[in-house]
C-alpha cells in the first residue's frame, strides 16, 4: 500500500498524484531494469507532449498499457522514465517518436491528446500522474547536452539525473521546474462597500477571458517581492499583504504555480500593454455572473476550471458570502 498522503485542496487539478516517487531506490539500475521487465509494471505512451487516452462512457481516461502488451513500444521509446509505484505496479512513462500518428494511435487503442484539452475531463490522479509525466518529458527534450561544456547527456535514477558524458565534466542535472507566482489582488473599501477583486487579461487571450494575474520569480527575489513586483509591473498597483493560498505544478510547459492573496489600498489601474490588454475590479456578485471559460456564448469568462487562477477566484467569491 501506498503511504502517501496528498495535502492538495481536492479543487486544485494537477497536483492530486499519489504515486510513491521511490527517490531512495530509483538511483538503482538494476532496480529500474528489473521493473522494466515485470509483468505487474503499467506504461503510459505519450508522443510529441500528447498523452495516450482512450474514451469509455463515463468519459476518456489514459491509456495505461500491461508491461507484456507494452514491450514493443518499450523498445521504440526515445525515453523511458519511471514516474513512480502506486499500491499494486511500477508506472513509466514512453516517448514515442513515430512518424506516423494515426498508426501510433491504432496500436494504443485510443488517440494522442493534449494535457490542456483533456485534464479538465479526466480523473484527478490520471490528470495528475499525465502532468508529472508531460513535465519530465519536456525537461529531458531540454537537457539533452550539458549547460556546463555542451557534451551530450545522458539518462539515469530512471530518468531522475541526467549526467555529461565528457569523463573531464560528468555535470549532474536534476528535473527542474520554474516557480511563477499568481495572485488575487483585493480592494478592501473604507466604508462597508463590497470588497473587489482585480482580473486582467492578457492581450493574446480570448476575447472577455479574464483570470488573476501572474508572473515569473526573478533570481534573487523571495515569492513574496515577486508577486509585489508583478502587480505593480502589470497594473500599476502597489499591494501588502501577501499570504500563500496553495500551489499547482502547471507542466505548459514547465511551471510550479504558487497562489496568493494580496491586497491594495488603491484602485486606480496603469495597465503595461504588453502584459495586459485589460483588467478591472470586480465583486462576487459581477462574477457570479461570468460565464465558463471557452464559452463562446458568454461575454465575460472566468478562468479554466483546472487552473490555480480559478481556484482563487472561486475560494475568494466563498469568502464574499
Ligand atoms: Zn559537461
Amino acid at each position: 500500500m501506498s503511504d502517501i498522503v496528498n495535502p492538495v485542496p481536492a479543487a486544485l487539478s494537477y497536483g492530486q498524484g499519489a504515486l510513491d516517487r521511490a527517490s531512495d531506490r530509483r538511483q538503482n539500475a538494476e532496480w529500474i531494469r528489473d521493473l522494466l521487465h515485470s509483468r505487474s509494471s503499467r506504461f503510459l505512451p505519450n508522443w510529441r507532449y500528447r498523452h495516450a487516452v482512450r474514451e469509455h462512457d463515463e468519459g476518456p481516461r489514459a491509456v495505461i498499457m500491461e508491461q507484456p502488451s507494452a514491450v514493443d513500444l518499450l523498445s521504440e521509446s526515445s525515453l523511458t522514465i519511471f514516474l513512480g509505484l502506486n499500491e499494486s505496479s511500477a508506472i513509466f512513462a514512453l516517448d514515442l517518436e513515430a512518424d506516423d500518428e494515426s498508426e501510433l494511435a491504432d496500436r494504443i487503442e485510443g488517440q494522442f491528446l493534449d494535457l490542456r484539452r483533456v485534464g479538465p475531463s479526466l480523473a484527478a490522479d490520471e490528470a495528475s500522474v499525465l502532468a508529472y509525466a508531460r513535465g519530465m518529458i519536456y525537461w529531458h527534450r531540454h537537457h539533452g547536452f550539458c549547460g556546463r561544456c555542451g557534451r551530450p547527456t545522458t539518462l539515469e535514477h530512471g530518468g531522475h539525473l541526467r549526467r555529461c558524458s565528457s569523463a573531464d565534466c560528468g555535470k549532474e542535472t536534476f528535473p527542474r521546474t520554474d516557480p511563477a507566482v499568481i495572485m488575487l489582488v483585493e480592494h478592501v473599501p473604507e466604508d462597508d462597500g463590497p470588497r473587489r477583486c482585480l482580473l486582467g487579461r492578457g492581450p493574446k487571450w480570448p476575447a472577455g477571458t479574464f483570470s488573476t494575474l501572474a508572473g515569473f520569480v526573478e533570481p534573487g527575489e523571495s515569492l513574496e517581492q515577486a508577486v509585489a513586483r508583478e502587480v505593480l509591473e502589470e497594473a500599476g498597483v502597489a499591494v501588502d499583504q501577501i499570504t500563500y493560498r496553495g500551489s499547482q505544478p502547471w507542466p505548459f510547459p514547465s511551471s510550479l504555480m504558487l497562489g496568493f492573496r494580496a491586497r491594495s489600498r488603491a484602485t486606480e489601474l496603469r495597465l503595461d500593454p504588453d502584459e495586459l490588454a485589460d483588467a478591472g475590479w470586480f465583486t462576487a456578485q459581477e462574477l457570479s455572473a461570468f460565464g465558463e471559460w471557452g464559452d463562446r456564448d458568454a461575454q465575460l469568462k472566468l478562468p479554466r476550471r483546472d487552473s490555480i487562477a480559478r481556484f482563487l477566484v472561486d475560494q475568494w467569491i466563498a469568502e464574499q458570502g
